[in-house]
């Protein structure tokens, strides 16, 4: 579904933040990318919707090229989560998650009965929470919007960057709990950065470690990389 081959990413100011990665992810699949800080984890990530551009290298998607593509089409069949998820916060919780559809031309009643379906299914009732402000609601709540608003368009493919990084221990396995079951329930491809091996350990069907100057060190199973 995914591929990238001997992916290169080195900033204008000479920073080398990837160096020849390889990576394939499988349709439905969960991958994990985890490291230190700094080893290119969030680089690679953006490279595969374009918020940046590979040095060197391809990423396919679905067998296409997608460095030749409109970025902004790319980017409708790309859901992205980031730990700053920046909901709107003058607009009520099921406007934020509207938003997006409505950019791409679904009228408003069809747009507004997704978003309420999607606050519920990643656990916010929206009769409560639907008119509710950004402010009103915990972080991890407000997580969870960020989800429902990247799942708006639906897309086949989720990309998130520590998405459950600014909340505390307890609600962050709750929600990486909810997060599986529903990502299976959906059939999304997802392609998550951490930088926590446990989290990486639990969730992924494939976990990809990284190392310090951007480079793969190790890309397997859980199992296969805890008997190394
Ligand atoms: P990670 O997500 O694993 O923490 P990043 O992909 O954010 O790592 O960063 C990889 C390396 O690239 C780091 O050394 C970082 O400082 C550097 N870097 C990230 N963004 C930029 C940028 N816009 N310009 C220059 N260097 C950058
Ligand atoms: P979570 O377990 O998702 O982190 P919290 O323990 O932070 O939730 O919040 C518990 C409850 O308090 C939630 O139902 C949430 O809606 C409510 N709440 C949190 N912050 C606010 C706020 N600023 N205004 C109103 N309600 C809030």
């Amino acid at each position: 579904m995914i591929r990238l081959s001997g992916v290169g990413k080195t900033y204008d100011d000479g920073t080398v933040a990837v160096q020849e990665l390889d990576l394939d992810v499988s349709a439905g699949e969960l991958v994990v990318l985890v490291g230190p800080s700094g080893c290119g984890k969030s680089t690679t990530l953006k490279m595969i919707n374009r918020l940046i551009e590979p040095t060197t290298g391809t990423i396919e998607i679905d067998g296409r090229d997608v460095t030749g593509e409109d970025p902004v089409k790319l980017r409708r069949g790309i859901g992205y989560v980031i730990q700053q998820i920046g909901l709107f916060p003058h607009q009520k919780i099921v406007t934020n998650v509207m938003t997006v559809p409505l950019l791409y031309g679904e009228s408003k009643a069809t747009a507004r009965q997704r978003a309420l379906e999607l606050l519920d299914t990643v656990g916010l009732d929206h009769e409560t929470y639907g008119d509710r402000y950004p402010h009103q609601l915990s972080g991890g709540q407000q997580q969870r919007v960020g989800v429902a608003r990247a799942l708006a368009a639906n897309p086949p493919v989720l990309l998130m960057d520590e998405p459950f990084g600014a909340v505390d221990p307890v609600v962050r396995v709750r929600l990486q709990d909810e997060f599986l079951r529903l990502q299976r329930e959906l059939g999304k491809t997802v392609v998550m950065v951490t930088h926590d091996i446990d989290e990486a350990v639990r969730m992924g069907d494939r976990v990809a470690v990284f190392a310090v100057g951007g480079r793969l060190a190790q890309f397997g199973t859980p199992a296969e990389l805890l008997a190394h």
